[in-house]
């Protein structure tokens, strides 16, 4: 099959590879649609933790974010046959761990990560093949592109799950990438009572007004800590969410949230500078979340993307056939085009 494979820092290659084999217990998928994600472009560039620390090395197939149609079945897997369209999980847990056991599989010390993390071959191929516990059927009334954003959307919903959000909540995103933009529409369908975005691209702004943001903030406008004081009344946000990895959006979030509030990071930050403000969370008694991937999310986020409560088709903004993955690639990297989500079709 065809695929492509980072094989060094900045190298990338379209070729042909070896058509994975399955197990009993596992199926075989024929990729429809991937999208690139950040972290994909991470695995690209080299500054990947995982790759930094060696948990998984070049050359490997990245790609998490896909959907497809199964076309063979193991012996042992019930309940899913050819032809059924679907996608899966992100982390595959061992099963059989006490964080597995717990629900928390994303936290098993065995998991491999589609991919990204021991070398599990991800998507940007012809096909993939998954344990049949980790797929997720997928309905009719959703294109494949909009099935590659399932996992983007659930990363989102587990983060409003973590938190425990109260109803009537008002939030602030920070960041108008897909994660903010989903994060937004995520808050929204959880019980948010005002969701407030902090972007830069007037384009991507308007599409997070047009899917439910209440107010957009732009940070190279407006003074964001000014703003909110003024949409809440000198309040502050219940929720803060965090998606843009940057020190100083952190440092803006402890800021802008009330004291007792919530904030949700749902980026990697590779700076070391998070003092400055670093006693808010104890002066202000505040909450702070991290969350990994996006256990037990698949199935709510399906059925509220089915319901349209959460709407991705605005947030792809380009699609390449996968054998163009490198221009796609220059593009994200060269920011000159607005873009929200690129999907690549093999
Ligand atoms: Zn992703
Ligand atoms: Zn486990």
């Amino acid at each position: 099959m065809k695929a492509v494979r980072f094989t060094g820092p900045k190298e990338l290659k379209y070729e042909d590879v070896e058509k994975p084999h399955i197990n009993s217990d596992e199926v075989l998928v024929k990729v429809k649609a991937v999208g690139i994600c950040g972290s994909d472009m991470e695995l690209y560039s080299g500054e990947h933790p995982y790759i930094k620390k060696e948990l998984t090395r070049y050359p490997l197939i990245p790609g998490h974010e896909w959907s497809g149609i199964i076309e063979e079945v193991g012996l042992d897997v019930k309940g899913l046959k050819i032809g059924d369209r679907v996608t899966s999980d992100v982390s595959l847990g061992c099963g059989e761990c006490l964080m597995c056991k717990k629900g928390r599989y994303n936290l098993c010390p065995n998991r491999i990560v589609v991919g990204s993390y021991k070398n599990k071959d991800g998507a940007f191929a012809e096909h993939i093949k998954v344990p049949s516990k980790n797929i997720y059927k997928i309905p009719d009334t959703m294109s494949f592109e909009e099935g590659s954003m399932i996992e983007s959307a659930a990363t989102c919903s587990y983060g409003i799950m973590r938190i425990n959000m109260d109803y009537g909540s008002t939030v602030l995103v920070i960041g108008d990438g897909p994660i903010g933009q989903l994060a937004m529409q995520c808050a929204k369908s959880a019980g948010a009572s005002k969701v407030y975005l902090v972007g830069s691209w007037e384009e991507k702004m308007n599409i997070a007004k047009s899917t439910g943001a209440d107010a957009v903030l732009n940070y190279k406008k407006d003074d964001i800590l000014k703003e909110i004081n003024k949409l809440t009344e000198g309040e502050g946000v219940d929720v803060v969410i965090e998606s843009s990895g940057n020190p100083i959006t952190f440092n803006q979030s402890l800021n802008a949230v009330k004291p007792g509030g919530k904030v949700l990071l749902l980026s990697i930050y590779t700076s070391s500078e998070f003092m400055s403000e670093i006693n808010s969370i104890v002066a202000k008694d505040l909450d702070v979340y991290g969350a990994l991937g996006s256990p037990n999310a698949f199935g709510p986020t399906i059925d509220l993307m089915e319901s349209g409560r959460i709407n991705v088709k605005p947030l792809i903004t380009h699609n390449y056939p996968l054998k163009n993955a490198k221009e796609a690639i220059e593009m994200i990297e060269n920011k000159k085009e607005c873009r929200i989500k690129a999907v690549l079709i093999p």
